[in-house]
């Protein structure tokens, strides 16, 4: 406990000193708000399924039904959830002018419903839905909200059935989205990762690349990562309990 409150005290001196601060964050900022990490076997979703097997873009296309059904349980989770602290946090950071981008792997929105402007959504969002027959983009709220209630496969008027803008197993990164995260970070003179294990490429690279450009790293996260020995900082502890402890004597 005694080296947690050396820790944060630590954190908020980097983040005082910090002009240009990106934050990354991933499932660990989330779970507090109540969305299991889909790609943890410990998350519920793993019981009677491989995700894998029903969230890869190969399978959505040859089996709809089984993504959405499959989906149905996390899907009223994601539409309901409230961001936290951790999420607010960030968002007055920005209002600060201290953080310049948020870059998320979640597709929750939360970062969003917190007030953050710069938000670059690496895996995607449920604000849109795009039909795998005709392409047609759709503003999608409101149709996962019917899905949620009725658990039909949701569908465009030419019959094709919508895809939710989040990214499956199997897919790229969206381009831009990824551009804009590496101009940010490479601009970065401190990068905070927040409830990120830093398992999945090429977004788990964007860390080393601000180190490279000789930003300060400051980790937030329950799981070891494969930089730890590089940050200036690694706290294990829980993300929306630290953050706002870290940032808060900054704010005020
Ligand atoms: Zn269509």
């Amino acid at each position: 406990m005694e080296q947690i409150s050396q820790q944060i005290q630590q954190a908020t001196q980097l983040i005082r000193q910090a002009n240009n601060i990106v934050a990354m964050t991933g499932a660990g900022i989330s779970t507090p708000s109540g969305i299991p990490d889909f790609r943890s076997p410990d998350s519920g979703l793993w019981d009677t399924t491989d995700p894998l097997t029903v969230a890869s873009i190969f399978a959505f296309r040859q089996h709809p039904e089984n993504f959405y059904s499959w989906i149905h349980p996390l899907a009223g989770k994601l539409l309901d959830a409230r961001p936290n602290m951790a999420h607010y946090a960030l968002a007055e950071l920005e209002k600060m002018g201290k953080l310049q981008a948020i870059i998320t792997q979640n597709f929750d929105g939360l970062h969003r419903k917190a007030g953050s402007q710069t938000i670059f959504e690496l895996h995607g969002n449920l604000r849109e839905a795009t039909c795998i027959q005709c392409y047609r983009a759709k503003e999608a709220t409101r149709i996962f909200e019917k899905f949620v209630t009725d658990g039909q496969v949701p569908t465009c008027e030419c019959g094709g059935v919508l895809k939710p803008n989040v990214i499956l197993f199997g897919e790229q990164l969206p381009m831009q989205e990824f551009i804009g995260a590496q101009l940010a970070v490479k601009a970065a003179d401190l990068m905070l990762v927040v409830g990120s294990s830093l398992e999945v490429a090429p977004t788990s690279d964007l860390p080393t690349l601000a180190l490279e450009n000789n930003a300060r790293l400051v980790m937030i996260n329950y799981q070891p990562t494969y930089l730890d020995r590089k940050a200036d900082i690694v706290i294990r502890a829980d993300v929306a309990e630290v953050l706002p402890q870290i940032i808060e004597p900054v704010i005020a």
